[in-house]
């Protein structure tokens, strides 16, 4: 029996395992002859690019609906360490260990909130990184509005101003206001804070129009300024300026999985480690990467970037050229020609940006509803249940740009 292990079933993963599936199917290799496996955390495949949003109950994904009919066999347990000499990951379930073979090794762990050792901030500071994390946030908050307190209990501090402490930041006015009810809508702050000169600086031409969104909102904005020390009661920025706060959301980027250190190879500043077009860890044989956990030149000679929009094309071919190596066919390399950004700005709308120098597309209800189809619909496995529509969503092939609504439309 011949065995493609992935480790991690988000985007990056659920694809690798579901290519897999297809590309044996496709050679006709019989189920006693190989099989696909999927080490996963957890018994979903979380939506996670949809974890600043609420409620958060249709962004878990049970993996019995799309691995089984796919016949992937999953296995919930963390994946502890890789022996690559004897081509064995140990995996810890239910409080024990055991080591299991395999033939093709799929790294696809995904990434980690990066958390610095800045004074107050493991102790004090919620996140989205995970559906834990943004439900740890949301009962902290419900928690707050069921309480009658001082004004820092109406307060939130978003600090990191990449695209996912901007979605939140956008998303908070309304949700306190939801929350809290609209009395306490003059009490109600919300503060975006950044250490770059700008908010939202590196989108390009998207820029001015996530600084006038949020202003439209009442998000306060806070550029140029460090995270110095969380407390329980706010945050200390660099230049002096404290804010009272009894929410703090940590937004200060990602970082692959602590896994991919155990690979011989020098990773990149997120810790990724380099795949050819193949997705072939370079000189590690039997073992390919995806997603946050690999660095590719996505269109030959740009990196990729720690996104949903590469995580499931890198999973899609990974999966498919795990196989083809392992029964000696020929592999495909993956290469994606466009690249496009959809932040999210809360009810104002969102903002759309096309090329890697992010030219601005589309903004504010038009390009809300392209953010809702890509959320709701277009980075979902099939819902049928049905295994041919799973494997057929996991062919080896490049999606088009999502569609957008053009101002000149
Ligand atoms: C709030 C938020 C908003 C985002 N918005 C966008 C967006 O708009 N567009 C976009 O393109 N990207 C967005 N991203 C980034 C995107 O979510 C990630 O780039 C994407 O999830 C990467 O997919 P992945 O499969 O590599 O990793 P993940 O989605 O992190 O999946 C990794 C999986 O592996 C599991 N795992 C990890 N370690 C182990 C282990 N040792 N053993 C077993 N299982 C393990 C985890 O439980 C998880 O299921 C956003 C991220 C966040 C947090």
């Amino acid at each position: 029996m011949k065995r493609i292990m992935v480790i991690g079933a988000g985007f990056a993963g659920l694809w690798s395992a579901l290519g897999a599936a297809r590309k044996l199917d496709e050679l006709g290799v019989p189920a006693r002859e190989a099989e696909v496996v999927a080490i996963n955390g957890t018994p979903y495949h979380s939506i996670r690019v949809r974890n600043y949003e609420q409620p958060l109950d249709a962004t878990l994904v049970p993996l019995a609906d799309v691995l089984e009919p796919a016949g992937v066999r999953s296995i919930q347990g963390i994946a502890r360490s890789i022996d690559l000499p004897n081509r064995r990951v140990e995996i810890e379930a239910d409080a024990q260990c055991q080591w299991l073979t395999y033939d093709r090794l799929i790294l696809a762990a995904g990434s980690q909130l990066a958390r610095p050792p800045i004074a107050g901030l493991s102790e004090f500071a919620s996140d989205v990184d995970t559906y834990a994390g943004a439900t740890r946030l949301h009962d902290h908050l419900l928690q707050l509005a069921r309480m009658p307190g001082p004004a820092e209990r109406l307060s939130v501090v978003v600090v990191g101003a990449g695209l996912t402490g901007i979605e939140l930041a956008a998303e908070m006015p309304a949700r306190l206001r939801s929350l809290f009810g609209e009395k306490a809508r003059d009490g109600i702050r919300v503060v975006l804070a950044d250490r770059s000169a700008r908010i939202g600086q590196a989108m390009g031409g998207a820029q001015p129009v996530i600084e006038a969104a949020l202003l439209a909102q009442g998000v306060e904005l806070r550029p140029g300024v460090s995270l110095e020390a969380v407390t329980r009661d706010g945050v200390q920025l660099t230049g002096g300026e404290h804010i009272a706060a009894n929410t703090v959301a940590w937004c200060g980027g990602m970082r692959a999985s602590p896994l991919t250190a155990q690979l011989p190879v020098t990773t990149d500043s997120f810790g990724r480690v380099p795949v050819d077009a193949f997705l072939r860890v370079e000189s590690v044989p039997g073992v390919f990467a995806a997603g946050d956990c690999a660095r590719i030149l996505i269109d030959g000679e740009r990196p990729s970037i720690m996104s949903c929009q590469h995580a499931r094309p890198m999973g899609r071919f990974a999966g498919h050229n795990a196989v083809s190596d392992l029964f000696g066919v020929d592999m495909l390399p993956l290469r994606i020609d466009w690249y496009t950004t959809i932040l999210d700005l809360g009810p104002w709308g969102a903002v759309y940006t096309e090329g890697w120098e992010r030219r601005l597309a589309s903004q504010g209800a038009p390009a809300k509803a392209t953010k809702r189809t890509i959320n709701c619909e277009r980075i979902y496995p099939p819902r049928t249940k049905q295994r041919d529509d799973m494997l057929q969503a996991a062919a080896p092939v490049i999606q088009t740009p999502p569609y957008t609504v053009r101002e000149s439309d």
